[in-house]
């Protein structure tokens, strides 16, 4: 390969030194957020918290969050009741896919502007709602208040009872106004909207499957694992919200179990589940060979029937079979590298630090955005001495930590892909900008083999 030009090379290394000049020490609220791993130090680290006033945390809005859990359902109508620009946040940026309806692609707003500042909202929400019966005989529309309607204060809520029964549809308020706390407790708002179509009350009848909460089929994931639930016998009631439809949503409370693989955002929804219909929840993690073998073996067990049990062995034992030689290709390019892990949930973090384990790579730095106590402690317990560990970083911090660390690849979402490249560090997207399915064994394959396109790129030796 040719060399770069003298002043391109000059001008990224003036880059980087500044970049050191940059990294500065932690803002002091923020360091009981931080720590260094050590088997000798067990203090509890402090998470799950609001973020810390001017800190620049890498945490999306509430309304943000709500979208994310909701916008994959894909016969629903989705308005956006607020100032156009909330309304960007869509499908183009938070894709997922599905296997039949297309109508999650598309975004509503009542583009609210100053004039509905000061005379209210609520007869542009009704205008909506009436517009988008009309045109697409919708059978349920989601409604978020963003920022302004919570400073307006829009009744949506008496919108969305008046527009039920005015249409005879299900019309669902989601209050999500993006200043009222992060992204969990936009998670939490889109929990509330789903048992609100789901319905409090427990049914009778119960059918012979699981639900599948917290997979939002970003690449194609939910396919895989029905497929694997398929051939072990175990049929999937409910996929909540990757490739789902409002119907079978509304089944969903006849499930026999529910099973989580996000859990930073559907947690709520299963305990809530549980508390309405008396529905047990497993949590998993369908991210690596290992977490995936475990995950099957216990949705397995909790049928408690031998066939299934035979069954999920034999695929486990066919599965691994298929991917191992590729695998060991990647270890053999991987050993020794560095990693750094900043993504939203805490399960997710923990399968991420097994996988690196696997293919011989260290974690250097692991953080999460919405984590909890015992994901920490998990974390904590795998992770290895002096593994900086942090909850709600911001860029700055990540930063700081990268180069001291000497990270050679950060795994994050496209917040932090920016921040990897101006550092000259490779980037792993395992967020709603992935293209390849990343779970199950031939999502492990996937993974690695991303991971050695990106580490093991020779464009690292020119910055
Ligand atoms: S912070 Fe407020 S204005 Fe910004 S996207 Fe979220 S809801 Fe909209």
């Amino acid at each position: 390969m040719e060399s770069l030009p003298k002043e391109i090379v000059n001008e990224c290394l003036e880059t980087v030194e500044n970049i050191e000049e940059r990294v500065q020490d932690l803002i002091k609220e923020r360091e009981a957020f931080v720590c260094y791993n050590s088997k000798n130090n067990k203090g509890t680290l402090r998470c799950d918290e609001e973020s810390v006033s001017g800190s620049v945390s890498q945490r999306a809005c509430v309304y943000c969050g709500a979208r994310v859990v909701l916008n994959p359902i894909t016969d629903a109508y989705h308005i956006v009741h607020g100032p156009i620009g909330c309304a960007s946040y869509t499908w183009d940026i938070r894709g997922s896919l599905s296997s039949g309806e297309e109508v999650y692609r598309n975004s509503f707003s009542t583009d609210l502007r100053e004039t509905d500042v000061i005379f209210g909202g609520e007869k542009k929400l009704i205008a909506a709602i009436d517009e988008i019966v009309e045109k697409y005989k919708p059978k349920v529309i989601f409604i978020y208040s963003t920022c302004i309607v919570g400073v307006i204060g829009d009744d949506t809520d008496a919108v969305c009872k008046m527009a039920e029964k005015k249409h005879n549809i299900r019309v669902i308020p989601v209050k999500s106004p993006g200043f009222a706390g992060h992204k969990s407790m936009g998670y939490k708002a889109a929990c509330n909207a789903i048992i609100n179509l789901m319905g409090e009350e427990k049914s009778n009848q119960k059918l012979n499957g699981i639900n599948y909460l917290g997979d939002f089929n970003l690449a194609g994931e939910v396919w895989i694992i029905n497929n694997y639930l398929k051939r072990i016998g175990v049929d999937i009631i409910a996929k909540i919200t990757g490739d789902s439809t409002c119907r079978e949503i509304m089944e969903a409370p006849k499930a026999k179990l529910n099973i989580v693989q996000c859990a930073g955002s559907m947690a709520y929804l299963a305990k809530r589940m549980e508390e309405l219909y008396g529905m047990p929840f497993l949590k998993i993690s369908f991210f690596g060979v290992e977490d995936t073998k475990i995950s099957l073996m216990q949705i397995a067990d909790a049928f408690g029937d031998e066939t299934i049990k035979e069954r999920a062995k034999e695929l486990i034992y066919k599965e691994e079979e298929k991917v191992e030689k590729e695998l060991n290709y990647y270890r053999g390019r991987l050993k020794g590298k560095k990693a750094a892990i900043y993504v939203g949930g805490g399960f997710k973090a923990i399968s991420l630090i097994k996988q690196f384990k696997d293919l011989g790579i260290k974690t250097v730095m692991v953080g999460t955005q919405t984590g909890k106590a015992e994901d920490y402690d998990i974390i904590r317990s795998i992770a290895e001495e002096g593994t900086v560990v942090l909850d709600d970083a911001n860029p700055a911090e990540l930063e700081k930590f990268m180069l001291e660390k000497g990270a050679d690849i950060l795994v994050g979402g496209v917040k932090e892909r920016p921040l990897a490249y101006k550092l000259g560090v490779a980037f792993c997207d395992h967020n709603h900008e992935r293209k390849h399915a990343l779970c199950g064994f031939e999502g492990a394959v996937n993974f690695a083999k991303e991971i050695d396109l990106t580490v093991n790129s020779p464009v690292w030796k020119y910055v």
